[in-house]
């Protein structure tokens, strides 16, 4: 199904992230959350592509079966930069072949000192080749902080919307603290003509390490009262998990109340984290 069509009804979308296993564990060991997660009735899954270690193949076959078996709609991510266009149309023959239609396209991270392939350089050139592809709806990540390479917020809007213009359907946000950055991201997005559906990142805390962590890596910021809360409870996991759960269900009740259009929880494959923000906003949407 064409996600596009599911904002038609003015409703918040709620989606899920899932990572596949490592390299090391079978696929099957995260069965067992796709079908908790699937059971909360998401308006789709989406499933990260290379990241961490994993296998990309994997990312088709969680996919794959989240479509077919649990039959709740997926997106299969896919990146670019380490790829030749042999390497990415492989990869979406074999998405064609397990039945998905949406896909995020992704430059991915640029490793340090690693020579990257050059058939591709931005998000924007995959989602044109994609497009060309056919067979897909493609969707596009952005920043709301501003990605941490980009020379200043003004390009990083100018490249947006090259990716926009390129295919990109609808736009799926990095995480963020502060609801703020994300109305002032959206409307600086509005007024560069990007009209595309935007979806809200929000990740739970559920350990100060893997938050830092994600954080560095994002460069998101942490508003006073995010780190209080961490700084309280970092000694008290399970009271840490409680403050983190009530943080993100205030960012999304706040988020609905503002008419987003969709809210993409990034589940860390925890089903419980997930559930309990579920529970806690499924009737406002
Ligand atoms: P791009 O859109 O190409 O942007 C990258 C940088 O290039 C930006 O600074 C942009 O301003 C600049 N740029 C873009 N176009 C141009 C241009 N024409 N000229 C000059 N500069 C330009 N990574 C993974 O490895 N696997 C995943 O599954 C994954 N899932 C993600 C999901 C979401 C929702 C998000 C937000 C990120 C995800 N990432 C994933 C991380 C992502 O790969 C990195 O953030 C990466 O650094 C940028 O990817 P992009 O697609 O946004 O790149």
């Amino acid at each position: 199904m064409n996600i596009l069509d599911m904002y038609k009804n003015d409703k918040t979308l709620l989606s899920f992230e899932v990572f596949p296993p490592k390299k090391t564990s079978p696929i099957e060991s995260v069965y067992g959350v796709l079908e908790e997660l699937c059971d909360m009735n998401p308006a789709y899954v989406s499933v990260t592509y290379g990241a961490g270690g994993t296998a990309s193949d994997n990312t088709c076959a969680i996919a794959g079966k989240i479509k077919n078996d649990y039959k709740v709609e997926s997106i299969a991510h896919i990146t670019c930069v380490n790829s030749t266009k042999a390497e990415v149309k492989n990869a979406l023959d074999s998405f064609k072949e397990n039945n998905i239609e949406n896909v995020l396209a992704l430059r991915g991270d640029i490793v340090p000192d690693s020579e990257p392939k050059t058939d591709f350089r931005y998000a924007s050139e995959l989602t044109q080749f994609i497009k060309d592809v056919g067979g897909f709806h493609i969707a596009g990540a952005c920043y709301p902080e501003v990605h941490p390479e980009a020379k200043d917020d003004v390009s990083d809007i100018i490249n947006l919307k090259k990716k926009v213009d390129a295919g990109a359907e609808f736009l799926i946000s990095q995480l963020f603290y502060d609801n703020k950055t994300f109305y002032d991201f959206e409307k600086r997005c509005r007024l560069a003509g990007i009209n595309v559906p935007i979806e809200a990142g929000i990740m739970p805390v559920i350990n100060k390490k893997q938050i830092q962590r994600m954080v560095s890596l994002c460069g998101a910021s942490l508003p006073a009262k995010f780190v209080r809360v961490m700084n309280r409870y970092e000694s008290n996991p399970e009271a840490l998990r409680e403050a983190g759960i009530a943080y993100a269900v205030d960012q999304c009740v706040d988020l609905i109340a503002n008419g987003v259009s969709g809210i993409h929880l990034y589940t860390m494959n925890n089903p419980y984290v997930a559930r309990r923000i579920t529970e806690s906003v499924s009737k406002l949407l």
